[in-house]
């Protein structure tokens, strides 16, 4: 089963994918995780990655496309997977199509977890990240049971620089401009699923669920 998971900055489309993969025993491959820990290791992609992600900026496709095309092709990637943060651009769904085209595949669900702006600012303040594993929390609504630290390592937890609330602002214009004309274009392959990204965790992740069996 190949998923794309779609929603604004912060609509909680990262927690829902990391269930969801659990759930199918499929890989959850995160474009942002994945800048992340090049930025962690000091890579030349996570240098030119920062200077985007701090200003809410994406990530150039030329920078992206090939990465997650290559990721695609891992073995683990056989039965199915799970794409979170992956297209964000039209001409980066357009390349993912393309490719999985050549191995006569296709996408199956396009899930969007719809969330209106106002609630998305308040949430985003309330994020915080692990710095060691990068698992993200909810001061309110998913607090880590280690209170400042990871629940999962021990690592510290921080609101991360690109969830600081000028940064969101850009982020969801972004978003707005960029990445929602790929709700349109899976609609238009047949695959769009919307789910009430306002209901609580674990309400969402039934929803899901229900669509994909
Ligand atoms: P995320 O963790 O998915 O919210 O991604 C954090 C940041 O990484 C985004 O704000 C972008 O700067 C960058 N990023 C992640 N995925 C992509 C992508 N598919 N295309 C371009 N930039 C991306």
């Amino acid at each position: 089963m190949k998923i794309v998971m779609l929603g604004a900055p912060g609509a909680g489309k990262g927690t829902q994918a990391k269930r969801i993969a659990a759930q199918f025993g499929i890989p959850h491959i995160s474009t942002g995780d994945i800048f992340r820990a090049n930025i962690k290791n000091g890579t030349e992609l996570g240098k030119k990655a920062k200077s985007f992600m701090d200003q809410g900026l994406l990530v150039p496709d030329e920078l992206t496309v090939d990465l997650v095309i290559d990721r695609l092709g891992q073995d683990d990637c056989k039965k199915g997977y799970i794409l979170d943060g992956f297209p964000r651009t039209i001409p980066q769904a357009e390349a993912l199509d393309k490719a999985l085209a050549g191995k006569g595949e296709k996408m199956d669900y396009a899930v969007d977890v719809d969330v209106p702006d106002e609630n998305i600012i308040s949430r985003m303040s309330g994020r915080r990240a692990c710095t060691g594993c990068g698992a993200t929390y909810h001061i309110v609504y998913n607090p880590s049971q280690k209170g400042d630290n990871c629940q999962v390592c021990g690592e510290a937890l921080i609101l991360r620089d690109d969830d600081k609330p000028e940064t969101v602002q850009k982020r969801l214009s972004v978003y707005h401009e960029q990445t929602q004309p790929l709700i349109e274009y899976y609609q238009g392959k047949g695959i769009l699923k919307t789910v009430d990204g306002t209901k609580n965790m674990d309400e969402v992740f039934e929803e899901i669920l229900g669509i994909l069996k």
